[in-house]
């Protein structure tokens, strides 16, 4: 579990905690669904910090997980990071403001995060939304890998507007 102790930081207003968390996907998440697009390579990474604010705690930071994807365009399989950042306010379950709003909330004097970095893995995003910034992609029309061979496949998807306006311009 990722827990946080707040024993000393519930005793000062304004105080900070920071914390570092690293482990399997596998522990995190131990049924990931199905249609996950992406495969981890590597343990998921958690930094953040941790604010008494007063009212609440205040919980921001990141995850970053090196992982396997394949690329939109070319559909080839390549490696990249994924990463997401979360800003959350958690509030004592014992509290009033807890029991009116709908908001997170911790017990005690225990921070648990494990449904909040969960999440945040589950729709992390590549930093490299592609496999190399200039991949040309499949062929729409023969379906060959135009970053491996050239076809000579006459490329012909005019959006129906704008071919529209090429007649006028014609004329
Ligand atoms: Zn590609
Ligand atoms: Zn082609």
């Amino acid at each position: 579990m990722l827990k946080i102790d707040l024993t000393e930081l519930k005793r000062q207003i304004g105080g900070e905690h920071a914390f570092s968390f690293s482990l399997p996907l596998s522990e995190l998440v131990p049924d990931l669904p199905e249609t996950l697009e992406w495969q981890a390579l590597d343990a998921v990474e958690v930094n953040g910090v941790v604010t008494n604010t007063g009212d609440a705690m205040w919980v921001r930071g990141g995850i970053a997980l090196k992982a396997r994807t394949a690329c939109p365009r070319c559909l080839k399989q390549y490696e990249t990071e994924f990463v997401n950042e979360f800003d959350e306010q958690y509030r004592s379950a014992e509290s009033r403001q807890a029991e009116e709003e709908r908001c997170e909330t911790y017990t005690g004097d225990e921070l648990v995060l494990d449904e909040l970095v969960r999440d945040m893995v589950l729709t992390a995003r590549p930093v490299a939304p592609v496999c190399q910034p200039d991949c040309r992609g499949l062929c729409p029309v023969c379906g060959v890998d135009r970053n491996q061979k050239f076809c000579d496949c006459e490329q012909v998807s005019i959006d129906p507007r704008l071919a529209r306006l090429q007649q006028f311009f014609q004329k």
